[in-house]
């Protein structure tokens, strides 16, 4: 499980976060009563980036999107060698980021490498 989430944010943020996605994981859509694992309250800017316990840095995420296994919420800064998102649920719109294709998740959005 990782270490830097459920770090000390409140109960009662933790119930309005996941009030507020619908009891939906803000990246991939599940369901939360379609898992018997328990869905967490997710920093998208991360504690070790000084990311904060408001609402408004966390978002409700399947144990899978919390892990960062999704790459497509995901890249890689190798200069840093962190794990980046480029998907920010409270700022982003999940349509422009993502469609839904035959039942799965196809992204959009293709990593910003060449931004630069
Ligand atoms: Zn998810």
């Amino acid at each position: 499980m990782s270490t830097t989430n459920n770090v000390s944010v409140p109960a009662a943020t933790r119930r309005l976060v996941a009030n507020r996605a619908h009891y939906t994981c803000e990246y991939c859509l599940a369901e939360d009563a379609d898992s018997f694992l328990g869905f967490e309250v997710d920093h998208i800017i991360s504690r070790k980036h000084h990311g904060s316990n408001h609402e408004a840095n966390l978002a409700y995420a399947c144990p899978d999107c919390n892990r960062n296994k999704g790459s497509d919420i995901a890249s890689i800064d190798w200069e840093n060698r962190e794990i980046v998102r480029f998907y920010n649920p409270r700022t982003d719109i999940w349509a422009e980021h993502f469609r839904l294709v035959n039942g799965s998740i196809e992204p959009l959005t293709t990593n910003r490498k060449s931004n630069r």
